[in-house]
């Protein structure tokens, strides 16, 4: 009688370990890490309209991005 009372305590905790393990080391997809390479803001000149990264945006003294320094000069379009 103890036997089985020991085999049932086995089994019990035999159904139990996995669950927990599989809660702690489940597929858990790996947290989004900021990579360097990702492509920067991107902005349009006031301008033309074309998209560029901010980083190579000309900004005007209102803060406009512009594609070129030409165009910074032509100013914004609809204006
Ligand atoms: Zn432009």
């Amino acid at each position: 009688m103890l036997k089985y009372l020991l085999l049932a305590v086995v089994i019990i905790w035999l159904f139990y370990s996995p669950a927990l393990r599989g809660k702690r080391q489940g597929p858990t997809p790996p947290p989004p890490k900021p990579s360097q390479d990702r492509a920067e803001n991107m902005v349009q000149c006031a301008h033309c309209g074309v998209h560029l990264p901010e980083g190579e945006a000309l900004k005007d003294g209102h803060g406009q991005p512009y594609c070129s320094t030409a165009h910074r000069q032509a100013g914004p379009r609809q204006a």
